[in-house]
């Protein structure tokens, strides 16, 4: 199968999901990672420009872990808009990818604006990738994929629907997050803790629901054709 994932920022993929993408990619699937905004406002000290391009080669890093293809958006952080272009180029994206199973942020439970702009923007255009008409440079998906929305930051309003145990890739999540040792700083600055206490509670808090000792969180949208890629094909449920 192909799993493709989309973060708003550079490190949402690696916090909320990479346990799962290194599941799959451990198993022989293959893994996409898009990222639609450059992550630049998360610094106390750079420029905008400065901390972007550090995020960029902090990102594709992670995702080189799971030999992931990488595509990096690059809107602006914080003013993410639901635009007809937005849609094109996560339309492209997804056709460049074609995957079977889309992760994203979950549109109605999430509270990050750009977080939700991504989940509603990824939900708008599932079914658009596969329509001729709408061109983008790219062959149109041969069939509607499955999407899957993630946690929210510390699990805030997020009833979790299925968990994934990532106990046996918790190593490789870890790595992963630590890739953005710009957002230590950051989110010290911030919230006063760093980036890898976020992902080591909630992932710890998860398993803890779930039977193992880390998980990940997933909710299914409603969709139609129900099963395009099969309920339950996500390969990693618990055990
Ligand atoms: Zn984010």
């Amino acid at each position: 199968m192909r799993v493709m994932a989309f973060g708003a920022h550079p490190d949402d993929v690696e916090i909320f999901a990479s346990g799962t993408l290194a599941k799959y990619r451990a198993q022989g699937h293959e893994i996409g990672i898009a990222i639609m905004t450059r992550g630049d406002v998360g610094s106390p000290t750079l420029t905008r420009d400065e901390i972007a391009e550090v995020r960029e080669k902090e990102a594709r890093n992670a995702a080189a872990m799971v030999d992931a293809e990488f595509y990096w958006l690059g809107h602006d952080d914080e003013f993410l808009y639901d635009t007809p272009e937005v849609r094109r180029q996560v339309i492209d994206v997804i056709r460049q990818f074609q995957p079977d199973i889309v992760l994203c942020p979950d549109k109605d439970k999430d509270y990050h604006p750009d977080h939700v702009r991504t989940g509603q923007i990824v939900w708008d255009t599932h079914v658009m990738a596969t329509v001729p008409l709408i061109p983008t440079g790219h062959p149109v998906c041969k069939k509607i994929h499955e999407i899957w929305y993630y946690d929210t930051a510390a699990g805030v309003g997020f009833e979790p629907g299925h968990y994934v145990d990532i106990s046996a890739h918790w190593e490789t999540k870890v790595k992963m997050v630590e890739c953005h040792d710009s957002q230590n700083a950051w989110c010290k600055h911030m919230y006063g803790i760093p980036v890898t206490y976020f992902a080591e509670t909630q992932s710890r808090f998860r398993g803890y629901q779930s039977g193992c000792t880390f998980a990940e969180a997933f909710r299914k949208p409603p969709m139609f054709p129900h099963t395009a890629a099969g309920d339950g094909l996500l390969p990693v449920a618990l055990g």
